[in-house]
């Protein structure tokens, strides 16, 4: 069940059962990001709450935040970092293992794409169990940026990750909840 305060934009996700493992339910955005207004008003409602501040940088999250923060960086005015799996980017790295609601990883970015101080804006499509927002976090605050908030379509509220998050100091923002996971 959806408890979203925007029933147009919860009814553009598609629920895809049993993907990409039995047992999990996975949240599809392709049909949001297909829907023109549904995506112009997911990226206005993301970033509504940083209109007027300074934001020096959106760091999107392979892939599907690449993306929506490609869209908010333009709309707040700031550059854009792409978080990447290992071995994609080509320039000197920083890099940092992680788990996922469904495996283990590792995620990687450029040592020289944030300065010292910047402030960031780590964007993703879903929280679940937090963990990738968690190392995208670490990832960047290990290079010196001032991570400011981390926004999501979606959250999975009964897996915990927005409350993770919440627990290292960034605040959270998302559009939506689903109940489960
Ligand atoms: P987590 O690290 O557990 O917070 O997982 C978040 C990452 O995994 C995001 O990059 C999501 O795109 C992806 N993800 C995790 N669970 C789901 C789900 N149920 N539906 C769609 N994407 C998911």
């Amino acid at each position: 069940m959806t408890v979203s305060v925007d029933p147009t934009l919860a009814s553009a996700i598609r629920s895809i059962p049993d993907y990409p493992k039995p047992g999990i339910m996975f949240r599809d955005i392709t049909t949001l990001l297909g829907d023109a207004r549904a995506f112009r008003r997911a990226v206005d409602q993301l970033v509504q709450p940083y209109a007027g501040t300074k934001v020096d940088k959106v760091a999107g999250i392979e892939a599907r935040g690449f993306i929506l923060g490609g869209a908010v960086a333009h709309q707040v005015s700031a550059g854009f970092v792409p978080i990447r799996k290992k071995g994609k980017l080509p320039h000197e790295t920083v890099r940092i293992a992680y788990s996922l609601e469904y495996g283990i990883d590792e995620m990687e970015m450029h040592k020289d794409a944030v300065g010292a101080g910047e402030k960031v804006l780590v964007v993703d499509d879903l929280i679940a169990t937090g963990g990738t927002a968690e190392a995208a976090i670490k990832l960047l605050q290990s290079i010196g940026a001032e991570v400011v908030a981390a926004c999501f379509i979606i959250d999975l509220p009964d897996l915990g990750g927005a409350k993770k998050i919440e627990a290292l100091g960034v605040p959270v923002r998302s559009l939506m909840e689903f109940e489960g996971d």
